[in-house]
């Protein structure tokens, strides 16, 4: 068993005549937290729906616990065991915040009552809410429940994009413990965030992407200690 779970090797991405992804390559070892930083309109949200099969490359691989998805339809991908919790949240907003859990699993035939208790654990607001009908969740809430959804699945591999946008500060704590939470219970997570001090923090390496194209790699430690990245991206302390 390779130490890889994701493997990318020089990944190529466009919208018709956009080139939004320039060959990029990167890795997630098996337990490792890792993240990707960038400014707005980098690429981050393309890569991340690129490795979960919404688009296709251009160019490029990409290997998943050893199996080539490059060219994979996407619901076959969440079988393999990556889950994506996407930017912008998406629960159904009709159903309850219990049914939106079960949801995450089903399809899979994944649902077990330990998972589900486990996500109440480490996200207790969901369990004072089980019968809430998500869309009157507010926006932090309905972020815990799409990280919840997406761990019901027991994935392998944690996608999570942009997880703390637009919460106030408390939330982006709570949803940080959770997913310090999910990553020490053993799922490997790939977190994109604008938060990029948050992000290292809790990443054991970070990789950073300018245009497309990836400027800096390396150990969060060393990112969190480089004055490049310092002034272009975590700003004052
Ligand atoms: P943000 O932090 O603002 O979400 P991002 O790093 O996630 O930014 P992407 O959303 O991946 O960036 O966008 C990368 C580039 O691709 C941008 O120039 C964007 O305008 C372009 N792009 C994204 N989606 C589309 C689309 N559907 N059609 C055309 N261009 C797109």
């Amino acid at each position: 068993m390779s130490e890889k779970l994701l493997d990318v090797t020089n990944l190529h991405v466009s919208y018709g005549a956009i080139k939004a992804i320039k060959g990029i390559s990167l890795h997630v070892n098996r337990g490792e937290v890792v993240t990707i930083l960038g400014a707005n309109g980098a690429g981050k949200t393309t890569t991340l729906r690129t490795l979960s099969g919404l688009l296709k490359p251009v160019e490029g691989s990409i290997v998943f616990d050893g199996n080539d998805i490059t060219k994979t339809p996407p619901h076959e991908i969440v079988s393999l065991g990556m889950s994506h919790s996407p930017e912008g949240r998406r629960v159904f907003g009709t159903l309850s915040v219990e049914e939106n859990l079960m949801m995450g699993a089903f399809s899979l035939k994944k649902y077990d009552q330990a998972t589900l208790d486990w996500i109440y654990e480490i996200l207790p607001r969901l369990k004072e809410r089980t019968q809430q009908l998500a869309g009157t969740l507010s926006g932090g809430e309905q972020q815990m429940l799409a990280i919840g959804r997406a761990i019901m699945s027991k994935p392998k591999l944690l996608i999570l994009d942009e997880p703390s946008l637009g919460l106030a500060p408390v939330l982006v704590k709570v949803i940080f413990k959770a997913i310090r939470e999910i990553a020490k219970s053993g799922v490997t997570v790939l977190l994109v965030e604008q938060n990029a001090r948050a992000a290292l923090k809790l990443a054991d390496r970070g990789y950073v992407l300018e245009l497309g194209k990836i400027s800096h790699e390396d150990t969060s430690e060393a990112l969190l200690g480089s004055q490049a990245i310092q002034e272009a991206y975590l700003g004052k302390k």
